[in-house]
């Protein structure tokens, strides 16, 4: 059997994070709200009003297409897509086409340990959501269709990949970078529970090593990463078993059903001249004013593979470590807090706790990070606890546990647990002096250079204190008794 290559690009529709609709006031919260309570005269098309652009929508869009570096263009222009279909409305929704306000963008992708890729994005634009459709209401189906349209009008940017990506698992990677960019900067929420993140997959495949394109299927009804991952592997199944049992793809729209795991045909492909595109003349085009762009831009926070390249470099921390902590935003910011509470060299011992201690809790409690009952200050005073030789490990563990369970802080869970090691310099060396004049002959032996011998001696030690002495101290503390 020839060997196949898959070839996809992604379109992803995000929700921008306004209060109100693209153009009028109405609230975007619709999600889940009465159908029909959120819409005023401008988003049901009544006759006489006229859209009003939403700046705080186009200051959020810019501030994606920023992030992923992309290149605004000083003019945009918003284009009429004509269609018919209950849901919309005007019978065409306000979108862009030739002039889109942002071309060039691009993210890095990481798929394992493979390296990092860039994928590039050709467009992003904006445009306005359009109603829905209901066809039952609660367990009731009905006889024909009620239509919604709180979400009518609602602010969306469509961001459109190259079709660069070449395995689903890419694809996936590339879903989860956008989200984590996106949100970053507050551009969007990226619920895709609540549909403020929609993804439709275009794919074809081609002989390895040929520099033509297939035949595409666009998939539409995405509605996890993980059914996007399972659509693109149906699909390149399916294609390749057409293509090599003689048959051909046909460019057309297929829908993914999670519940049978397979993609079926919904229509054939509309062309672009399908929509009879044109400019919209009720609104004028939109220009990117320089400053207001240069103020964004200086506005933007530190992005998370900055972060990671920043928590690897600045504060040593491991590639995993550095990628389990920028996870989330929220994640990041409580590690940076927590590690600001300890001394420089107890980051590695504050990455460990929230890497393991922290986030078990979190997962398997479904707690939110700003809900969690440790602080990030409690961690750094925990972590410093270690390092300072206070506590060991394994006891810090036990203490996290202790913090979680009561929300105090370590000083107040230490005085309860009543172990913790002990690092009084008087104290320890009070038994090394004990220690050194019970075992002379070892004591001899270190001073000598024999280094074995030490252990004799720290035995001793650990005997004296019952087992809570420092071993750092103790080390330390013999190494200097016997050289005086
Ligand atoms: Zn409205």
């Amino acid at each position: 059997m020839k060997q196949y290559e898959l070839v996809v690009g992604l379109e992803v529709h995000v929700q921008l994070a306004s209060r109100t609709k693209l153009f009028c006031a109405c609230p975007t919260d619709g999600f889940g709200a009465e159908p029909n309570s959120r819409i005023c005269p401008v988003c049901t098309a009544q006759p006489g009003s006229l859209p009003v652009l939403n700046r705080r929508a186009v200051e959020l869009a810019y501030r994606a297409a920023l992030a992923l570096g992309g290149d605004l263009a000083g003019t945009s222009v918003f284009a009429r897509k004509n269609y018919f279909y209950p849901d919309l409305p005007k019978a065409y929704q306000i979108s862009q086409y030739d002039q889109p306000f942002c071309t060039g963008a691009r993210l890095e992708i990481r798929v394992k340990d493979a390296a990092p890729r860039t994928i590039g994005i050709t467009r992003i634009h904006l445009e306005e959501d359009a109603g829905k459709l209901l066809h039952e209401v609660g367990a009731i189906k009905l006889d024909g269709s009620l239509v919604d349209f709180n979400r009518a009008g609602v602010p969306l940017i469509e961001i459109v990949s190259e079709p660069q990506i070449r395995a689903s698992d890419e694809a996936y990677a590339y879903l989860t970078a956008l989200k984590e960019v996106v949100s970053a900067v507050g551009a969007s929420r990226c619920d895709m529970e609540k549909g403020e993140m929609r993804c439709d997959a275009n794919v074809s495949v081609r002989p390895a090593g040929s520099d033509k394109f297939g035949t595409r299927a666009e998939i539409k009804n995405l509605n996890s990463f993980k059914n996007v991952k399972d659509a693109i592997d149906y699909e390149f199944r399916r294609q390749v078993q057409l293509l090599e049992s003689g048959g051909r793809v046909v460019q057309e729209t297929r829908l993914w059903s999670a519940e049978t795991a397979e993609t079926r045909s919904m229509r054939s492909k509309e062309e672009a001249h399908d929509y009879r595109y044109f400019p919209d003349p009720d609104l004028v085009p939109l220009t990117a004013d320089a400053a207001f762009v240069a103020s964004l831009k200086s506005s933007l926070p530190e992005l998370p593979s900055a972060r990671r390249a920043r928590f690897s470099a600045e504060l040593g921390l491991s590639a995993y470590d550095a990628e389990v902590l920028t996870g989330s935003l929220a994640l990041a910011d409580y590690f940076e807090k927590a590690a600001a509470a300890a001394p420089k060299g107890a980051v590695k011992t504050v990455a460990n706790l929230i890497g393991t201690e922290f986030l078990g809790k979190l997962n398997s409690e479904g707690v939110e990070i700003d809900e969690a009952p440790v602080k990030a200050e409690g961690v750094g005073g925990l972590a410093a606890m270690v390092a300072d030789g206070t506590v060991s490990s394994k006891l810090a563990k036990d203490m996290f546990a202790k913090m979680w369970e009561t929300g105090a802080d370590p000083k107040t869970v230490l005085a309860q647990v009543g172990g913790g090691q002990i690092s009084d310099d008087k104290q320890v060396r009070d038994w090394v002096r004990q220690a050194v004049a019970a075992n002379p002959k070892a004591a001899e032996d270190l001073k000598g250079g024999k280094q074995a011998a030490i252990g004799a001696l720290v035995g001793a030690v650990m005997k004296l204190s019952k087992g809570k002495a420092n071993p750092g101290l103790v080390n330390k503390l013999i190494k200097e008794a016997v050289q005086s």
